[in-house]
């Protein structure tokens, strides 16, 4: 599962939060329940870059066609 990093607007507390694709952002601060905002650094860009997309796992080491095993959308849905 991907690792979101959020940042408080009020008190600054930065944190990660892992969370599936289908998991509802995270709006509030467990700290001082202020407003968050997702950080998109560098677990984000790490992410996208490792077959983000299904299409783009078409290698010889793929475990079956139509579907890819590093795609969170689909790690969820197969199990
Ligand atoms: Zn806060």
């Amino acid at each position: 599962m991907p690792i979101y990093e959020y940042a408080c607007d009020s008190c600054d507390h930065n944190f990660e939060v892992q969370q599936g694709m289908r998991d509802e952002p995270l709006h509030t601060c467990p700290r001082c329940n202020g407003t968050v905002r997702r950080v998109f650094g560098l677990s984000s860009v790490i992410f996208k870059g490792s077959g983000f997309y299904c299409n783009d796992s078409k290698r010889s080491d793929s475990p079956k066609e139509g579907a890819c095993a590093t795609c969170p959308a689909n790690a969820g849905a197969t199990s």
